[in-house]
């Protein structure tokens, strides 16, 4: 069976969506961050949603939202790749890795890519479909389709799913396609970003050596 193409898909969307449409990104951390922007933010009005109580601690959880917010920053004063149809917005939900890490425990042999990580994919989307659904956003999308270590075609369900309970629409996205993982690293290194070491919960650090 042929595999969808989920980065085409977010390309024939965007032909029928309106320059200026509301779309609620979610963001795990401002090297993913990088390369989403460049494909996003001329066509949409881009709200950025960091909601990622999966990180193992509030320090981590901390540093990375300096570094996205250091980033829009640089987008919002014209110093980026790109020039946004209208200011990017970040919104914040309230660190509660509590939650996450008690559930998470119980999968806690699991290699990164299974369940454990389907679970939380479901959580942070969830988490930004609901703040979508209440404040009246058109779509909603998440960048950890960048990600070479995440699978695209999970997420992309999961976000189907989430979808059905009404609100604001999923936006299909494939962010590796077009060596946009490989560009996420160019452009990270171009604005000196932290790039951190572990995706995230304290499981996944183990044996990492990589930045992600
Ligand atoms: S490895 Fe990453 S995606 Fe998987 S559960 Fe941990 S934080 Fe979530």
């Amino acid at each position: 069976m042929n595999k969808i193409n989920y980065d085409k898909k977010m390309q024939n969307a965007m032909k029928k969506i309106p320059v200026g449409t509301k779309l609620l990104l979610h963001v795990c951390c401002a090297p993913c961050l990088t390369y989403c922007l460049t494909r996003l933010v001329e066509h949409f009005d881009v709200t950025l949603y960091y909601a990622n109580d999966n990180i193992d601690t509030k320090d981590e959880w901390q540093k990375r939202l300096d570094e996205v917010a250091r980033l829009v920053d640089v987008v919002n004063n014209g110093k980026y790749e790109v020039v946004p149809s209208c200011p990017v917005k970040l919104v914040v939900k309230d660190y509660n890795g509590e939650h996450f890490a008690m559930w998470a425990r119980h999968f806690a042999d699991q290699p990164e890519g299974e369940y454990r990580c389907t679970r939380c994919f479901a959580m942070r989307l969830g988490d930004t479909h609901e703040y979508a659904r209440k404040n009246a956003f058109d779509y909603f999308a998440t960048t950890l389709t960048v990600s070479q270590y995440k699978n695209s075609e999970m997420l992309n369900l999961v976000g189907y799913e989430i979808e059905k309970e009404g609100g604001a629409k999923w936006l299909p996205t494939d962010f590796k396609k077009n060596y946009g993982y490989d560009q996420s690293i160019v452009l990270s290194n171009k604005y000196e970003l932290y790039r951190q070491h572990y995706c995230g919960c304290k499981f996944s650090k183990v044996g990492e050596e990589i930045e992600k």
